[in-house]
């Protein structure tokens, strides 16, 4: 695909969303590439915790992984846009991508309950997620601005996530509570999706068709630098 037409179709699916009282759910990532285990998470929580829509918001330049090569910030936005195509309650933000600099998580938070003071955000992550946060930027302003979402999916023990869960409420959330939700094991990554194209193995369904077109056409991760 041409650069041009590939800018001219970014700006075309990224709408403004509306204000309203709604729950939103945020999935923040490196997104490098999006996968199923990604969206399935997704879909999971809009379906548990009835949220009207999740927003993907790919990292720009995440800090905790800047000794890292990874692709682009445009690239890795195209591709999640790729991935959600077709889902109506999904909607991709740039506002990451845009952002020069490091991107943190609480400055997005409180850039969107600025920009929608109505609604409710759900900050979906996996497990791992629940034991890192204390190291993240400014973990209380995370917590004022959203309500925590951490997957459990097996590689932790549910007592260990109890635990943690009480742990940080007590700490951060003022009687807010941080949900636990029961999730799928899956085991998949983007760190195993890179190395499977390097070494010249198939990831056809384990990201969506359009996205693996791309990533074809534009000869991603064959290389060790990417
Ligand atoms: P990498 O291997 O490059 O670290 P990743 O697959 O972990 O990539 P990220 O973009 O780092 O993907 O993750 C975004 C969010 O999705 C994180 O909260 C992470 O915990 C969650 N996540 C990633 N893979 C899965 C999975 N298979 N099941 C559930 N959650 C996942
Ligand atoms: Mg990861």
């Amino acid at each position: 695909m041409e650069e041009k037409h590939s800018m001219e179709e970014k700006h075309s699916m990224e709408e403004t969303p509306p204000m309203g009282t709604r729950r939103i759910g945020l999935m923040g990532g490196t997104f490098n590439p999006i996968h199923v285990g990604h969206l399935m998470l997704a879909e999971w929580a809009l379906d548990a915790l009835k949220l009207d829509e999740v927003w993907m918001v790919p990292a720009g330049m995440p800090y905790m992984k800047a000794a890292q090569n990874i692709l682009p910030g445009e690239e890795r936005l195209r591709m999640t846009q790729l991935a959600i195509l077709g889902n109506s309650r999904f909607r991709c933000l740039d506002t990451e991508v845009r952002r020069q600099g490091y991107t943190y998580t609480c400055e997005t938070l409180e850039e969107l309950r600025g920009k929608y003071p109505e609604d409710a955000f759900f900050f979906i992550a996996g497990a791992d997620c629940l034991f890192s946060i204390e190291k993240w930027k400014a973990p209380e302003r995370i917590f004022a601005n959203c309500t925590l979402v951490a997957a459990v999916r097996g590689e932790n023990t549910l007592p260990e996530m109890e635990a943690k869960k009480r742990e940080l409420e007590e700490r951060f959330c003022e009687g807010r509570e941080i949900v636990l939700l029961p999730f799928l094991h899956m085991s998949i990554s983007s760190t195993e999706i890179r190395e499977r194209i390097r070494r010249g193995q198939s990831v056809r369904y384990l990201v969506p068709d359009d996205v693996l077109a791309y990533i074809r056409e534009k000869g991603f991760y064959r290389e060790k630098s990417e």
